[in-house]
């Protein structure tokens, strides 16, 4: 298979790896490691906190090593991305050195990409963790604080808050300026408007460039579904509503533009790698549960994905490869773009698909769209659903 991010010409058929050029490919390496599992948490993650040391180092030095085979492999052509994003589970459960180690290795594979972004959690992200990642060329550092308010923590059966999330948070703001972006959730049990609030004024107040804001969405299976099963209190739907929309005008009061269902920036600081996702650019993934899509020239995809079970991936990653067939590709390029205010690149959609979106999708437009206002019409829809609402 041959991509080449002008041409983007592939060959489905044909099996992945063998050939790869794609200037404009984006890496996403999948780290399944936590402390601890939250209790509303339902991503692919491996509790380490219970390990000994010496297991614990063994496991990721070992993860490590296959993540960093793997990616050779899958860059085999085309040794550079346009963006990295490494994200969990917990990154920085890997600590300074397996974070160093981990860059070093990517280091070695390619040239430093555009957009280099790690996840942390802040009961990991130490000083060393921190230095590590801005020594190592590290642009922006996705902080998952969620909440700064330690009862809200202990709703989500999250551990940490208090001084140390609040130490930490600030040496991260400090190491990476702008590139900080803060996750902050709303819809915790028990949470106020007061409390959000102070959330996201705290957050305001390390001026992090992105936030992530988004609404705690209760899983089947996870720990905190059980417990509102037996009871536990969540905000109505509507105070739900209320409270997310309260958040969403204290960030835009704060100069943060809403560009994305639930991420929020200032000027210049978009996350480009999330960007790619929404455009359906490509991007390899790699690591236990990643997923990573190609697109070719002609509209037809290869998603390539890897089993959530570590320890296969230690001993011999195993893909699972879905090929899309152009229809597929239409739908998800047009679910993806609508979520990102500017909507899917009209560039991009009309090299793949041979028309323009006004040709693919005419009465749809006609009935949502200003054509005038480039292609944004379900985010309008969106926004100002919400602008009525604030008034
Ligand atoms: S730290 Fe993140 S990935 Fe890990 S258990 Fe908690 S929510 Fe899940």
């Amino acid at each position: 298979m041959i991509f080449r991010g002008d041409e983007e010409s592939t060959d489905p058929a044909e099996p992945s790896g063998s050939r790869f050029e794609a200037p404009s490919v984006s890496v996403y390496l999948h780290i399944p490691f936590c402390d601890e599992k939250c209790d509303y948490c339902d991503f692919y993650s491996i509790p380490l906190g219970h390990e000994s040391p010496k297991d614990k180092d063994l496991i990721i030095n070992r993860y490590i090593t296959a993540v960093l085979k793997e990616t050779e492999r899958r860059l085999e052509k085309t040794p550079r991305a346009a963006t990295v994003y490494i994200g969990g589970g917990s990154p920085s459960g890997l600590g300074a050195a397996g974070i160093k180690r981990l860059l070093r290795g990517l280091g070695s594979l390619m040239p430093p990409a555009g957009e280099v972004t790690v996840e942390a959690n802040p009961e990991t992200a130490d000083d060393a963790f921190l230095d590590a990642c801005g020594a190592g060329g590290v642009t922006r550092l996705s902080l998952g604080v969620q909440s700064f308010d330690r009862r809200a923590l202990e709703a989500l059966g999250r551990r940490g808050g208090g001084g140390d999330l609040l130490r930490r948070t600030a040496a991260a703001a400090e190491l990476f300026g702008p590139g900080l972006s803060l996750d902050i959730m709303s819809g915790i049990p028990g949470q106020t408007e007061t409390a959000l609030r102070r959330d996201i004024d705290r957050a305001l107040s390390y001026t992090p460039g992105h936030i992530s804001f988004y609404a705690l969405t209760v899983e089947p299976g996870t720990p905190l579904a059980r417990r509102v099963a037996r009871g536990l209190s969540l905000p109505s739907a509507d105070a739900a509503d209320r409270l997310w929309l309260a958040g969403r005008r204290a960030l835009i009061r704060g100069g943060y533009e809403h560009y994305e269902v639930s991420n929020f920036a200032l000027p210049g600081r978009r996350s480009v790698h999330n960007i790619r996702y929404w455009r359906m650019e490509n991007w390899i993934g790699v690591g236990a549960g990643a997923s990573g899509t190609c697109i070719g020239g002609d509209g037809r995809g290869r998603r390539i994905s890897y089993e959530p079970d570590a320890g296969n991936f230690i001993s011999g990653p195993l893909e699972v490869t879905e090929d899309l067939d152009r229809p597929t590709v239409l739908r998800e390029t047009l679910l993806m773009g609508y979520r990102y205010i500017e909507g899917p690149d009209p560039a991009l959609f009309q090299k793949r698909f041979g028309r323009t979106i006004e040709e693919a999708i005419p009465r749809t437009l006609a009935k949502w769209g200003n054509k005038e206002k480039r292609l944004r019409f379900l985010n309008s829809f969106l926004l100002d659903s919400f602008m009525e609402l604030d008034q």
